[in-house]
């Protein structure tokens, strides 16, 4: 470690990273292996924290079939050159290097075998290895443009740079060092940054419905939601909560307050179909029986419950069928809201994409200052989209900074 720079003679280095997360850990190795003499400042006193917490504490790293379609942002073909340039595989090929065992829990997403801390420690090393200096618990106070560079006034004294980068993630988990420096920095260098919200996020729900699905709480099931016409078909989870489940994070990025949100409880059966065959062939059968053969049972007698439907098929008429086969197919929900940033995986909006390069994630008219990670206008699909646009966007501009 270098020694304390004191407050009169700032110390220089030719890359200054704010933010020990995914992208700035991922830039400082690609600046450091370029010979640039690299230094990472962070305020929180571990790096990665928010690595540590991903996928359920095993790291969900990368996404084998991550497009840019698997991304939301006002510009939407901003990410795909980062994306084009650093691939899955290309992340899969450095884990592989370091002996990391990892599975592909569900198809595409990879996971660590065994812990989060196997992806942190692949950055630590390869920073190590580049030269990168990490330093935490160090809060910068100010940035300021000199000319042939960047000066920082930060608690641990003052710094100067020539390729200044913002790493500093998006506003989600404040309790992991979550802040919107890096969006005052760009504000402060006349970028426009767009406004933000929680996304990958819970629903919270209104006390009447909440009440109604209190007895479902920690029930999954598989649905295809949809909201604004992006569908997710993937396990929903009933919470005490609220709704959360991969199928309600991904539709909760798409959401804005006041929308409906709709669920079809079953997207592989051909419902109506189904319940007009079953009244033919056995007009003694109830809704309840159908729902127990695909729903989990306690969903599916509390759901029964909720619909208040009772009596043989034979006594529903084809109308009634109709109806039946309509809040199964498409149980529409408005939420009350979100958990917000406190659960939120990811922060949608930030940094406006169009007065950035997205060859080099450098400020169009400021060569020498790069956005990359969370803190851009860039949001992931669950699934390890995220770690694939922190790892990609690191490189980008690790390649050049
Ligand atoms: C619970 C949870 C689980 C997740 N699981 C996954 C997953 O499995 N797969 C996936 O792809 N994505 C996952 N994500 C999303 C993923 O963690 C983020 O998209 C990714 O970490 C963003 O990387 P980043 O480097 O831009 O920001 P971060 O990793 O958030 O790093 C930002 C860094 O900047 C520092 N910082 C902030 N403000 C300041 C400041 N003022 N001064 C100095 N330093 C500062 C922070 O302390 C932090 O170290 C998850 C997120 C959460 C919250």
């Amino acid at each position: 470690m270098a020694p304390p720079s004191n407050n009169r003679q700032p110390t220089h280095h030719d890359v200054i990273i704010i933010g020990a997360g995914a992208a700035g850990l991922m830039c400082a190795a690609t600046t450091g292996y370029r010979g640039r003499r690299t230094l990472v400042l962070d305020h929180a006193n571990k790096p990665g924290k928010k690595i540590l917490m991903s996928g359920g504490g095993r790291c969900n790293f990368t996404n084998l079939n991550s497009t840019p379609a698997n991304f939301l942002s006002d510009n939407p073909h901003y990410c795909i050159s980062a994306l084009k340039r650093y691939t899955p595989q290309d992340f899969v090929e450095l884990v592989d290097r370091h002996g990391v065992e990892y599975e592909e829990k569900a198809p595409g997403q990879l996971f660590c075998q065994d812990s989060a801390k196997d992806i942190l420690n692949v950055l630590l090393t390869e920073c190590e290895w580049a030269g990168a200096e990490i330093r935490m618990e160090t809060s910068v106070n100010s940035v300021t443009e000199t000319g042939d560079g960047y000066h920082l006034a930060t608690s641990a004294g003052n710094f100067t740079c020539e390729s200044l980068v913002v790493a500093t993630g998006g506003l989600s988990i404040p309790t992991m060092g979550a802040t919107g420096f890096g969006y005052d920095i760009a504000r402060q260098f006349g970028l426009e940054v767009l406004p933000t919200r929680a996304g990958l996020v819970p629903f919270t729900l209104h006390p009447e419905l909440k009440q109604q699905l209190a007895p479902l709480s920690g029930v999954s099931c598989p649905v295809d939601a949809h909201c604004h016409n992006e569908h997710f078909r993937e396990p929903m989870l009933v919470t005490h909560r609220g709704l959360s489940g991969p199928a309600m994070l991904q539709v909760s990025s798409y959401w804005q307050p006041g929308d409906e949100i709709h669920i079809n409880l079953l997207p592989a059966q051909k419902i109506q179909q189904d319940l007009l065959d079953l009244r033919r062939d056995k007009p003694q059968s109830t809704l309840l029986q159908y729902l127990n053969q695909h729903l989990p049972k306690r969903f599916a007698q509390a759901f029964n419950e909720l619909q208040g439907w009772r009596g043989p098929l034979q006594e529903y008429r084809n109308a009634d069928i109709g109806q039946v086969a309509q809040a199964l197919g498409d149980w529409t929900i408005k939420p009350a809201g979100t958990e917000g940033y406190r659960t939120a995986e990811v922060t949608l909006g930030g940094v406006d994409t169009r007065q950035l390069s997205s060859k080099t994630m450098a400020v169009q008219d400021q060569p020498n200052l790069f956005f990359i990670g969370e803190v851009v206008d860039v949001t992931g699909h669950l699934g390890g989209h995220n770690f694939q646009w922190a790892w990609a966007s690191g490189v980008a501009a690790g390649n050049v900074a």
